[in-house]
């Protein structure tokens, strides 16, 4: 992770704009917090034409979280992007005791009802939507069976068998309505949006950053890229997309954009090996088990990240020919594919939206 953004960096020190890198492994975290605070301190102080930077990073959300300002900043506005996440975490957490959504689950689990505020019924609206759109690949009730796996442990094991048939039932988001502030469910519902959470996380710290008159930033969310405009200097960021399962140095494809979310899902992004097999972190809500996709990594360009952090983990699920035909059926969003061998397959209009070199 290191090398590859200090290099790229590095490299568009001289050429281009600026560049981050999509796909963080959960494992080291937080070295790579510590790593990221060093060279963003390095960074925060370097002149580069009008490019010059403000860089505050995290570890928060499950992951590490860095909001860059160009060309000139205020401190004060990125101590408020952290407070942001830290008040949607506290919104938003599966696994916070102290969250709004562990709450929800515990009456959803006792009694299938529970109120909750305006945001988080929005976001459970939003991701049950994406359960009609995906026919059920993408599904939130998946909490029932993601709390049985620990992608992160350092001695992995297997969720037994009969407790993920056991979880199966309370899965399905044809069980969820929201209405007035107030959620129904079957009752044992558990409700996770891992994978659309910071997506919209992200989404609020643009517009907090806009109406606090930043024009040029990067929001970066353990992957979850999105841009506010370009660099100060007026060209793209540069994005690079991270070779599956390579060392932090190899990348795959860097996506030049402005403006723009991008969101990478990957099987390699948590995951732990068993007996010679592969146990990644998105689930098939149909088995219980990792999905058996054709896909290694996703990475969907989308105006805004919530919809493109959705659409990432739903094509991961529905494996490449439906992935396409569904991205393609969309307006304004655009993917590229790695599949199981390597190769690089993107959507019609992919290359015209997003200026793309392979390596
Ligand atoms: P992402 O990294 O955005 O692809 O999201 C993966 C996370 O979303 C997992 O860690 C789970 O918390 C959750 N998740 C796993 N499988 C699914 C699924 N099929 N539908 C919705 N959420 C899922
Ligand atoms: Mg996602």
């Amino acid at each position: 992770m290191y090398n590859v953004q200090r290099r790229l960096c590095k490299m568009d020190t001289r050429t281009h704009g600026k560049c981050c890198f999509l796909g963080w492994n959960m494992k080291n975290i937080v070295t790579l917090a510590l790593i990221t605070a060093f060279f963003i301190l390095m960074l925060s102080g370097c002149l580069k034409g009008n490019n010059r930077e403000m860089s505050t990073s995290a570890v928060m959300m499950d992951t590490v979280i860095n909001v860059t300002l160009y060309g000139g900043g205020d401190r004060n506005v990125l101590n408020g992007c952290i407070a942001l996440c830290e008040k949607y975490d506290k919104i938003f957490s599966r696994t916070r005791e102290d969250s709004e959504l562990y709450r929800v689950n515990a009456e959803l689990s006792q009694s299938g009802k529970a109120y909750a505020s305006e945001e988080l019924c929005t976001l459970i609206q939003n991701a049950v939507n994406i359960g009609d759109l995906s026919d059920g690949a993408f599904d939130i009730t998946i909490g029932a069976v993601s709390s049985l796996w620990d992608f992160t442990a350092t001695e992995p094991r297997l969720p037994a068998d009969k407790n993920i048939k056991d979880a199966l039932g309370k899965v399905s988001y044809l069980n969820v309505s929201v209405a007035d502030n107030r959620i129904t469910a079957k009752k044992g519902t558990m409700l996770d949006l891992g994978a659309i959470a910071k997506g919209y996380v992200a989404d609020r710290l643009k517009d907090y950053l806009i109406s606090n008159g930043v024009s040029h930033a990067i929001i970066n969310l353990g992957g979850n890229v999105l841009c506010v405009g370009g660099n100060a200097d007026g060209e793209l960021f540069h994005i690079g997309i991270r070779k599956p399962f390579s060392q932090y140095d190899e990348i795959s494809a860097i996506l030049e954009i402005d403006d723009q979310s991008a969101v990478t899902s990957g099987a390699y992004e948590r995951y732990f090996i068993l007996d010679g097999i592969t146990y990644h972190h998105i689930l098939d809500p149909k088995t219980g088990y990792p999905a058996a996709s054709d896909i290694q990594s996703v990475t969907i360009i989308s105006k805004q990240s919530e919809l493109g952090d959705a659409l990432s983990t739903t094509c991961f699920v529905l494996g490449l020919d439906k992935a396409v035909k569904l991205i393609e059926s969309m307006e304004g969003v655009y993917a590229m594919f790695i599949d199981d061998k390597g190769g690089i397959i993107s959507s019609n209009g992919f290359e015209e939206a997003v200026n793309v070199s392979f390596r």
